[in-house]
């Protein structure tokens, strides 16, 4: 499992605590530069394409994804910033410090997270993508801030 996923824990320094071990499986991509894949925000004003297989998929259970997307847990789908071409800018909301959330300013599909431990890279939310049944998630974190009846 790549380093970076096992420290996706988005908001907090401390998160060897929140680390959990995947749910079994390998990232389930393989390595593909023909893996393409597109999608955009729920007006179609911001549309993407990526290329190759992401880093990694996981479920994120903590709140300030539940705050900042509405649902009750988050799937990301993370990508180099390289592997992604966006056909317009996103609106930005900085939801802690060192974390940027992207939205559609117009229709308000929320979209990315990018964080400053992750440098480089921008994670996407599964929904927003046109085949989101593509990826499958290889594990969770924050476990311990999920909903009861959503908890690993
Ligand atoms: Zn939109
Ligand atoms: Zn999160």
């Amino acid at each position: 499992m790549p380093v970076e996923w096992k420290m996706h824990e988005h908001n907090r320094s401390d998160a060897s605590e929140f680390i959990k071990s995947p749910k079994g499986g390998d990232m389930g991509q393989s390595v593909n530069q023909d893996d393409r894949h597109a999608g955009g925000c729920a007006c179609g004003a911001i549309r993407f394409k990526t290329t190759g297989a992401p880093k990694f998929v996981a479920n994120c259970h903590c709140r300030d994804c539940r705050r900042c997307t509405g649902a009750a847990f988050s799937t990301w789908v993370g990508f180099k910033d390289e592997q992604i071409n966006w056909t317009r800018q996103r609106a930005t909301y900085e939801s802690s410090t060192g974390v940027t959330r992207g939205y559609c300013k117009d229709c308000g599909t929320p979209l990315t997270y990018q964080g400053e431990k992750w440098a480089g890279e921008t994670h996407l939310l599964i929904g927003v993508f046109n085949d989101p049944d593509s990826f499958t998630p290889a594990g969770s974190v924050f476990d311990d801030e999920a909903l009861p009846w959503a908890k690993p």
